[in-house]
């Protein structure tokens, strides 16, 4: 039997709901196909050898389901995982103090893995290569190191920025695995799970549409039907139809290619103050009022993957496709040079 922990985290509402909807076994996982194949037969190895499974590292923008992966490995390795958030863990000894009471063969998730702090992160360097803690007590010419044997453990990283990762820490995962946006198919299947889950039936074209418009990540799939799920419901329906499923999208200003209102007042702004671009990540987070993190992280994966927005050495540009879809005339001769760099 498997058993996890959330440490320190108190779930509630839209978390709540997620875990509600988090498949337990890789087989209940949608998509990923080359992923699942792959883990499945490291688990399988690592079972028939009785030993832990390597160090995982998976990265990928948020939502499609890192932590799921996390969550079902721990499960079919029969192990107890502890979940912890890099950016969460203060003190060297927090985490040397998380890994000392980790169970046999257990594991231990690390979300957000690169925003570790530097010397925080140096504890993993031999915890995960030697299961032993190098520990340095006292200060100055009669400091010395503490070595304190762990026992074998996993660790998973979760990461969105998979640039971020240090060599050291990086060269020390065994399997590394990078997540890529879901086709409309798997996420039709996975709206349609969820709709079950949830209890109301959906139409084949109302599950697809809600693929179509979920930018590739299972979150926001997951999201959209719970949001459409109330507007049929206060409509005293109970079914996802499509033509209620249309009208909850255009309320909530979902496009035909699930860009939100953020996602366009991004490329409004490129277009409208930038002329279109190049312009510098930092310029633009503060022009829209949002983090640059959040930004790199959320918004511009999507965008550059759906042909909205591209990276070129000097900024990021507007492509005829958000001129276009925004409704501005293209200036051909403004902007095709930059195409090319
Ligand atoms: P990440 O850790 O990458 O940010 P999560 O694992 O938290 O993403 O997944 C976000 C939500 O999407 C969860 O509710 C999860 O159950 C759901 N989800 C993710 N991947 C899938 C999938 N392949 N099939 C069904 N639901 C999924």
């Amino acid at each position: 039997m498997s058993e996890t922990i959330l440490s320190g985290l108190k779930l509630k509402g839209e978390e709540l709901f997620e875990e509600s909807l988090r498949p337990l076994s890789l087989d209940e996982f949608i998509g990923q196909e080359k992923i699942k194949k792959n883990l499945s037969v490291f688990i399988k190895a690592a079972k028939g050898r009785k030993q832990v499974l390597d160090h995982v590292l998976f990265s990928g923008p948020p939502g499609l389901g890192k932590t799921t992966l996390a969550f079902i490995i721990a499960r079919e390795m029969g192990a107890v995982m502890k979940v912890i958030s890099g950016p969460a863990v203060e003190k060297p000894g927090d985490l040397a103090a998380v890994l000392t009471n980790l169970d046999e063969k257990g594991i231990l998730f690390i979300d957000e893995i690169h925003r570790l702090h530097p010397a925080i992160e140096e504890i993993l360097y031999s915890a995960m290569e030697d299961f032993r803690l190098d520990i340095i007590v006292g200060q100055g010419p009669g400091a010395k190191t503490v070595k304190i044997s762990l026992k074998p453990f996993t660790l998973i990283g979760a990461t969105t920025r998979a640039g971020l990762i240090t060599p050291p820490l990086h060269g020390r995962f065994g399997i590394i695995l990078r997540m890529d946006y879901y086709d409309v198919e798997s996420l039709k299947k996975i709206t349609e799970r969820t709709a079950r889950i949830l209890n109301i039936k959906i139409s084949e074209e109302s599950a697809y549409e809600i693929g179509k418009r979920a930018r590739g990540t299972p979150r926001v799939a997951n999201r959209l039907v719970k949001r459409i799920r109330d507007f049929v419901e206060v409509e005293g329906k109970n079914s996802i139809e499509l033509e209620e499923t249309l009208k909850a999208l255009k309320v909530m200003d979902v496009d035909e290619y699930g860009l939100e209102e953020m996602d366009r007042r991004i490329l409004q702004v490129v277009i409208e103050n930038f002329n279109g671009g190049p312009v510098g990540i930092k310029s633009l987070a503060s022009s829209i009022g949002e983090d640059k993190g959040t930004l790199e992280d959320l918004y511009e994966p999507f965008l550059v993957q759906s042909g909205f927005l591209i990276r070129t050495g000097r900024g990021r540009v507007a492509t005829k496709k958000a001129y276009q879809h925004l409704g501005y005339k293209f200036d051909k001769t403004f902007q095709g040079n930059l195409f090319n760099e």
